[in-house]
């Protein structure tokens, strides 16, 4: 293993700092993951980006990495940016909307969402978790916590719900700032509810028998409140103190707040060392939202011709602590910049298979710039720096023909840059945007079908409509509804 620190601004201390794990060489990292009501948008992707490049880097170095980032399908509610959960669970509104019209239950939604959720992420060629629970799979845990809560006096059942009392945990506020006492003076908004003991005060349980998604407990149907579950799923995997927690910046409060006071609570202990949060991607300098017109899907972009890896490379090719802007400039710059990489990718090639005996005259100096490209990756993610490097690499690479000897440096300099950023190529059975092999497809029979299901649709007759998107799936063909109102499909 190697010597070399891990440098990494902790949002709990305020300062960067070298990550130190509590079992040498061994990270265990939790990611908060998305909320499977809709796709997740490329801002939400500039998060995940942040924490597969800490898991690269740390596996650079020799580490191993026990990464968990789950999955939010039942308890995030449209208001959970104030400090206690009001308003309608995301999933159920979902169903409701008109993109959700497709679905017979939201089980069904979140299915699908899920499984998008997980195709995008392979297109930006992102690195798999080790494990990604469900809250749904998590429930029991998630009372059994409450319970334990309720038992050691850090919470209290109500008419509504359960309920965290923030007054038994002194530190609440460390991540964020917002301490009871500033709760209290109205920093935030927070939920009035004549129930609770002090307004400040969080769900843990919803107390709910008309709630789609419902559970029973010693307190009757409900279920979880959203906080809970990274509790439980953090614990469930990764221990009673681990290592490091990432999340966009907006997860800071009250979501990280609340499960800081709920884990220490239960253990005793430290519930997570190091802490990283990735500042939001605004688009074109304004934040992204669909009534702009600037929201972008991973799926929308590459249906309109960009490529994976450029939009993965214009998501990281800023300090995740700053803002990035996402332009269409940007996005055009990435794909120039990938296309260096593809170019000295083929030229690493074609030299290994024809190139000239003799000297290796770049061997040395890639493997300094490639040194250079992971010391910048270990000093808190640099990922402007790393990427120049890697870019005078492959510069180098493809400035004169290429030795036998120096393509086999080559491409030794481009499989680690490719480990450590991921922008070099896709393994090749992430490549569901490149032209798929397999039998050709009656494309006229695929559109009188999708014809045929929107026409089902229109006359609500979900029977017949789920049943020609099976025929379709049967045959490989995947179909997706727009949230325009369009339906595209493709092989695989
Ligand atoms: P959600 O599905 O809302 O739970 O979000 C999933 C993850 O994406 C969370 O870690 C959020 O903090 C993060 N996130 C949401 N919007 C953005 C954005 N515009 N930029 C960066 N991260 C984001
Ligand atoms: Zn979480």
């Amino acid at each position: 293993m190697s010597e070399k620190q891990f440098r990494l601004y902790d949002s709990l201390s305020r300062k960067e700092k070298p990550l130190v794990t509590e079992e040498p060489g061994h990270l265990r990292f939790y990611t908060c993951g998305p909320t499977v009501y809709s796709y997740a948008h490329i801002g939400n992707f500039r998060s995940f980006l942040t924490a597969d490049l800490i898991v690269r880097t740390a596996r650079a170095i020799g580490w191993k990495v026990t990464w968990v980032s789950n999955i939010t399908d039942v308890g995030h509610l449209t208001d959970d940016d104030i400090a206690d959960a009001t308003g309608e669970d995301k999933m159920e509104k979902a169903l409701r909307s008109k993109e959700g019209e497709q679905f017979h239950n939201v089980w069904e939604l979140a299915e699908y969402y899920e499984d998008a959720y997980k195709s995008d992420w392979r297109l930006l060629n992102l690195v798999e978790p080790d494990v990604r629970p469900k809250a749904t799979q998590h429930v029991r845990e998630q009372i059994v916590a409450a319970e334990d809560l309720i038992a050691k006096g850090f919470a209290y059942e109500t008419p509504t719900g359960v309920y965290f009392s923030v007054d038994k945990f002194p530190e609440y506020g460390k991540l964020s700032g917002n301490t009871q006492e500033s709760l209290r003076k109205g920093v935030r908004d927070v939920v009035m509810d004549e129930n609770k003991k002090d307004q400040s005060d969080f769900a843990i349980w919803k107390k709910d028998d008309k709630h789609l998604m419902q559970w029973f407990s010693p307190y009757g149907w409900g279920f979880p409140g959203w906080h809970i579950e990274c509790s439980v799923m953090a614990r469930a995997y990764l221990g009673d103190t681990i290592d490091l927690h990432s999340g966009g910046e907006d997860n800071k409060f009250p979501h990280h707040e609340c499960e800081i006071a709920q884990s220490e609570s239960l253990t005793g202990k430290p519930f997570c060392n190091h802490w990283t949060h990735t500042a939001f991607l605004q688009v074109n300098g304004q934040k992204m939202s669909k009534s702009l017109g600037n929201f972008y899907y991973v799926r929308g972009l590459v249906e309109n011709g960009a490529d994976p890896l450029a939009i993965r490379f214009a998501l990281i090719a800023g300090i995740y602590r700053k803002n990035l802007n996402f332009t269409d400039q940007g996005l055009d710059d990435a794909k120039t910049n990938i296309d260096r990489f593809k170019r000295a990718d083929a030229a690493v090639t074609e030299a290994l298979e024809s190139g000239a005996a003799g000297e290796d005259a770049i061997g040395e100096e890639l493997d300094s710039i490639y040194e250079q490209a992971l010391d910048a990756m270990l000093g808190d993610l640099n990922t402007p720096i790393a990427i120049s490097k890697a870019l005078e690499g492959a510069k180098i690479i493809t400035r004169d023909p290429l030795t036998k000897a120096a393509a086999e440096s080559g491409q030794r300099f481009l499989d680690r840059v490719n480990d450590l950023l991921g922008i070099v190529r896709h393994p090749e059975a992430f490549a569901p945007c490149q032209e798929a092999a397999g039998p050709a497809v009656d494309e006229a029979w695929v559109n009188e079908r999708i014809e045929a299901r929107k026409a089902a649709k229109a006359a609500k007759d979900w029977g017949t409509a789920d049943a020609i998107r099976k025929e379709l799936s049967d045959t490989g063909i995947a179909v997706t509804d727009n949230p325009d109102g369009t339906t595209s499909w493709s092989v695989g």
